[in-house]
């Protein structure tokens, strides 16, 4: 029988792109009771665009000018992360037709944003979450939107505006998780994001729950918690930071172009990042490894 599941796996991977790298974890499929999906680029398109710019106080009612200023030296030290929210930003920029300078002293601030210097000024663009964490006030009649992704820009240690972004659901995704439910199998939510957007994509795929603004080295402690649970748990991932945790699940599916940090430790890797092709491989898994048993 053995031979002939190979030959089954491997037209599936022919079809689906896939690489079952650990085949001890895709037997496993059948055991699954908990799916825990990160967001951007698997249960969404992947691709932020801009949809708001706003300027806190800008000293002149040329709004356009303001912002734009902004964007450029923000592009600046975007143009050193390939988050997609860099990406995203970096769009705009071209749509705007703006030249950017240059940043120096780049870093990332894990799970939060990043940092430099541009133009002789200390530059941050960071999440909602760093704001409350150093006790920043939001800025006045700002409320968070479940349908946006806001970056904040604080210059010289000043609030200084903020960037919307929003992505989009998949088509695919809903019918996915639905999949799943039929199947017994659970779907839960892994984010960095906020908790706004995180509940918002968890309430119209009509998911199991939601993980929001986990930093990267608390990923690993989310499985672990869930494990500890008796759940048997299968993770999809993309990024740098997802390889410890794609690690500790009991399969790691790592998906898309992402990281070959991931798709080196996960045990399971799909070219595609479609939500669908992971429910059929898994189900595939589970409807192979029944039979043989
Ligand atoms: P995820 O992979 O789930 O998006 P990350 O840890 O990569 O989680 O990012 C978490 C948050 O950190 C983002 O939602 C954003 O607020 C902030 N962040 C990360 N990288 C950047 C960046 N290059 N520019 C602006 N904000 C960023
Ligand atoms: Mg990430």
């Amino acid at each position: 029988a053995v031979p002939l599941v190979v030959a089954k796996s491997t037209s599936l991977s022919a079809k689906h792109g896939l690489l079952i790298k650990n085949r001890t974890a895709f037997e496993n499929s059948r055991k699954i009771s908990t799916i825990v999906f990160d967001k951007t680029g698997t249960l969404t398109v992947g691709k932020f665009e801009v949809a708001r710019v706003l300027v806190i106080d800008h000293q002149s009612n040329d709004h356009q000018k303001w912002e734009n200023e902004m964007l450029r030296i923000v592009a600046a030290l975007e143009q050193n992360s390939e988050h997609p929210i860099a990406t995203g930003i970096l769009a705009e920029i071209k749509k705007r037709s703006l030249d950017v300078p240059k940043a120096i002293d780049f870093q990332a601030i894990t799970g939060k944003g990043v940092e430099a210097m541009v133009e002789g000024k200390h530059l941050k663009v960071v999440s909602p979450g760093y704001l409350n964490e150093k006790h920043i006030a939001l800025p006045e009649g700002f409320e968070a939107n479940g349908s946006e992704t806001v970056v904040f820009v604080i210059i010289n240690e000043v609030l200084y505006g903020y960037i919307a972004l929003s992505d989009t659901i998949r088509p695919e995704s809903a019918e996915a998780i639905q999949t799943l439910h039929d199947n017994g199998i659970k779907s839960l939510l892994l984010t960095g994001d906020n908790s706004q957007v995180a509940e918002s994509v968890s309430n119209q795929l009509k998911m199991d729950g939601f993980f929001a603004e986990v930093l990267p080295h608390q990923k690993l402690d989310k499985i672990k918690e869930l494990q500890q649970k008796g759940e048997f748990v299968a993770m999809t991932g993309d990024g740098v930071n997802d390889a410890p945790p794609l690690a500790q699940a009991d399969i790691g599916i790592a998906v898309g172009s992402g990281s070959d940090i991931a798709a080196e430790t996960a045990g399971i890797v799909l070219v595609n990042s479609n939500p669908k092709d992971i429910v059929s491989l898994i189900l595939f898994g589970k409807a192979t490894y029944r039979k043989m048993v």
